[in-house]
């Protein structure tokens, strides 16, 4: 175990681990620093918490906080929300793969999962998987140094013109209730899809899967990541 693992054990807890991965996920939407308000939405808080909890993780040199620019990772704390998201996707992979739980079923489980501390149980897993570089939802798995390789466009299926065909690659909500919605209708990753038309009303879309044309929200869309062919 490295020094720094071991130091890191001592003194971050779960909650501040899902404020790490919070913000992490947040700054990767924006250009700019993340703001309090944008934190308490994602993690279903109050701004007063999330002020307070900003003043101890910047105390411990996880995130810095900048006026009219919000808050940011530090270096440490970057690496710690990294290997928190590693350790999820990895988990999620065995639970799907080793265990054949759903992929609908598996993100609450690995939100506990994540936390467990052992470097050497997150490496010995990930080799045990054959490291795999996308998990279950199509998100993909930082190695042991916190890279994230992914090289793909991020194309969701609502930015697309009518007669585009593509492949569903990954969600961008991983809630089992919307997985479950996905299942429903046919909607797995690998799945082909082609835009048959936009309604401009609502900017609902009629879609062909497997020969059979269905109608989905504009939300739904929205929430389909997709590989143009
Ligand atoms: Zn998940």
């Amino acid at each position: 175990m490295s020094k720094f693992d071991h130091v890191m054990r001592h003194f971050i807890n779960h909650t501040e681990e899902n404020y790490l991965k919070a913000i992490y996920a947040l700054t990767e939407q924006s250009e700019k620093g993340v703001s309090t308000n944008s934190i308490a939405k994602i993690l279903n808080t109050k701004a007063s918490s999330v002020t307070e909890m900003m003043k101890k993780l910047s105390d411990k040199e996880l995130v810095s906080y900048k006026k009219y620019y919000g808050v940011e990772l530090t270096n440490k704390g970057r690496t710690i929300a990294l290997t928190t998201i590693r350790k999820h996707r990895l988990w999620e992979v065995f639970l799907v793969d080793q265990l054949s739980f759903n992929w609908d079923e598996v993100h609450e489980i690995a939100e506990q999962l994540e936390h467990i501390q052992s470097e050497e149980l997150t490496n010995r897993l990930d080799d045990f998987l054959g490291n795999p570089k996308f998990d279950p939802h199509g998100d993909p798995i930082p190695n042991s140094k916190g890279k994230i390789e992914d090289h793909r466009k991020k194309t969701t299926l609502s930015e697309l013109n009518d007669g585009a065909v593509s492949t569903l690659v990954g969600v961008s909500d991983s809630s089992s209730l919307f997985l479950q919605h996905l299942e429903k209708r046919n909607l797995k990753l690998g799945t082909t899809i082609e835009i048959v038309n936009h309604f401009e009303f609502d900017r609902s879309l009629s879609i062909l899967v497997n020969g059979s044309e269905q109608n989905i929200s504009q939300r739904v869309a929205d929430n389909l990541i997709v590989q143009p062919k």
